[in-house]
């Protein structure tokens, strides 16, 4: 849900947390009661569950909490060096 922000004459800004399409020009405040209008302001959608997001929210989560694993991780040069050609473990070795 998109947070919209209201200007209280008394208060101040406030926020409100309300369903799409359902933010009214003015809302009471939830302080005084006076009526508050509504500020037009960039919108705040979540991304949350987006594949970008995700890559973003590991990628912080990895700078103070790695993940744990159990070996380190295979050599890329022993992988360069097998292939999976039965004929190539016929060539001579150096
Ligand atoms: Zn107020």
């Amino acid at each position: 849900m998109p947070i919209h922000e209201y200007r209280c004459p008394e208060c101040g800004v406030f926020e409100l947390l309300l369903r799409m399409g359902t933010a009214t020009r003015e809302s009471a405040c939830p302080g005084c009661g006076t009526p508050a209008r509504r500020l037009v302001s960039a919108p705040g959608l979540s991304r949350a569950g987006t594949p970008a997001a995700r890559l973003i929210e590991r990628t912080e989560r990895t700078a103070s909490r790695p993940d744990v694993v159990a070996a380190p991780p295979p050599d890329p040069r022993k992988g360069a060096r097998t292939s999976g050609n039965p004929l190539h473990r016929r060539l001579p070795r150096p």
